[in-house]
């Protein structure tokens, strides 16, 4: 394992760069040899500590991130390997994790993954057996096996987090599932792309508060026309583009060599700003011809860096309905009108209510009756009825109430009693994916995401302070369409 990114980063002195290369949906060819090509051209200029590759960006087919990051990192340049949870349940998973540790390569970004795209025949099956915080622990466990075995080096693995979020419920859970990343074994932290620089200063004083040891790094990005585009329309989960940035790019572009140059400067300019607000380096995507384009970054920011301060208000955010976390601690409740309010107490609040009653009385082991419904369990199980528990009284409740699928491990307890099978098409179930817009989904833009409607429900009963605290286990498929009541009860499930 080369160990330049992690000693690099680990060493608090340094502002360490990365660079995304993004692989196309060949195996040989032009876009292939570029990215070989800027690889080399990066391990030449010595500036760069590693290049990541994606991990099929935007869940379409593309070549593997372990095969084009072996080859880049045969010539000596280190590599960080992106890893989803989209396409692989935790047996391929692991598998995959012991072959990038036998071609010794080490270094992980672990992340839940966009959704997927369109494969051989139309849209793939979406897997996600693991969450990324699931995917952290993974690592970190493995990584302890590895080494009894004789391996003789840990995964370094890191996690994304996105900060450009408008809404408190989304802030608030994306900031702590960062912390479950980190206490489930993640060792830096990359932020998604965004120009709000109030946000990345709102994350990294969250960030230096809760896990100073834990090196931070932002990501910026040369927008060009299309790619800022794209992140305006949300077609980027978890990016952020303002309507003014990008209308401004375009203007610039309509010459192409001055929007380039001015792409650069935007970059740098960026850069050197989050070095002033303390991130430990910046994780450069957007380049896809030659690595000119990053040497020119990178030496415009040597020229500016002395006087960052004063490109602050170009990253400015002007829409003033976004929630920061150190700016106001709760968001202004929106006036509602009196069917929106009857709506909501019917939908949400009540619901809440009456379900987590309902929990708290027939689901707490330390409660008086739990020795009987243990009892009733049994003698269930005994005599091969459990079915007749689950067909004629929790399916139809848990249908009705919580489109239940039937998983047999029932999660609804971590999720304000919503289902995560049901409800987020990512099945989460230690706090959202990084893909959320206004507190929408990523994969279904009418819906609410789930935990913006958990930390929403949990607000108004004032019960936030246990909001994604522990580290939910991953669902035991051995329990799929058996009774999760009888499984709670006989200390079968993940709350064992
Ligand atoms: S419900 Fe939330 S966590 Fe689930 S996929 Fe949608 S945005 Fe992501």
């Amino acid at each position: 394992m080369l160990r330049i990114f992690s000693d690099e980063l680990l060493n608090p002195k340094n502002f360490v760069v990365t660079l995304e290369l993004v692989p196309g949906r060949e195996s040989f060819g032009r876009s292939t040899d570029t990215l070989v090509g800027i690889a080399k051209d990066a391990f030449a200029d010595g500036r760069i500590s590693a290049v990541s590759i994606t991990d099929n960006p935007g869940g379409n087919p593309s070549l593997s991130p372990d095969v084009l990051g072996y080859e880049i990192f045969k010539h000596g340049l280190d590599v960080i390997v992106h890893f989803t949870c989209r396409d692989m349940n935790r047996v391929g998973m692991e598998s995959r994790a012991l072959q990038l540790a036998r071609m010794g390569m080490k270094n992980i970004l672990a992340l839940t993954g966009d959704y997927n795209g369109k494969g051989f025949g139309g849209q793939g099956a979406p897997v996600f057996d693991l969450d990324s915080v699931l995917l952290n622990a993974m690592f970190k466990t493995l990584s302890k096996k590895l080494i009894a075995s004789g391996d003789p080096e840990e995964f370094f693995t890191g996690c994304a987090v996105s900060p450009f979020k408008t809404k408190e419920a989304e802030t608030h859970s994306q900031y702590k599932k960062m912390d479950k990343k980190i206490k489930a074994g993640a060792s830096f932290v990359i932020t998604q792309l965004g120009y709000d620089v109030k946000k990345f200063h709102d994350l990294i004083l969250y960030h230096n508060a809760k896990n100073k040891d834990i090196p931070a790094m932002a990501s910026v990005y040369l927008l060009s026309p299309r790619s800022a585009r794209a992140m305006n329309r949300g077609r980027v989960p978890g990016a952020y583009v303002s309507d003014d940035l990008f209308n401004k790019i375009i203007l610039e572009w309509k010459d192409a060599r001055q929007g380039l140059k001015a792409a650069i400067d935007r970059t740098a300019k960026l850069g050197v700003i989050l070095k002033g607000l303390g991130y430990r380096g910046i994780h450069i995507g957007g380049i896809h011809r030659s690595f000119k384009t990053v040497g020119a970054i990178l030496d415009r920011m040597e020229e500016i860096e002395v006087s960052w301060q004063e490109y602050l208000s170009d990253f400015e955010n002007k829409a003033d309905n976004t929630y920061y976390y150190f700016d106001k601690k709760t968001e202004s409740v929106e006036k509602q009108t009196v069917m929106e309010s009857l709506k909501e107490k019917l939908t949400d609040h009540y619901p809440y209510k009456i379900l987590n009653r309902a929990h708290g009385f027939f689901f707490d082991r330390k409660a008086m009756l739990a020795p009987v419904y243990k009892r009733i369990a049994t003698l269930f199980e005994k005599n091969n009825k459990t079915w007749l528990l689950k067909r004629c009284l929790e399916d139809p409740l848990k249908v009705l109430f919580l489109s239940c699928q039937s998983c047999g491990d029932c999660g609804i307890q971590h999720l304000a009693f919503q289902c995560p099978e049901s409800g987020c098409p990512k099945h989460t179930r230690n706090g959202p994916c990084g893909g959320s817009r206004d507190g929408y989904c990523e994969v279904y833009p009418d819906n609410l995401c789930i935990w913006v409607r958990a930390y929403e429900r949990l607000k108004k009963a004032n019960a936030l302070t246990g909001f994604l605290k522990d580290s939910v286990p991953p669902r035991m498929w051995e329990l799929n369409k058996t009774s999760s009541w009888i499984n709670f009860h006989l200390e079968k499930d993940h709350q064992k």
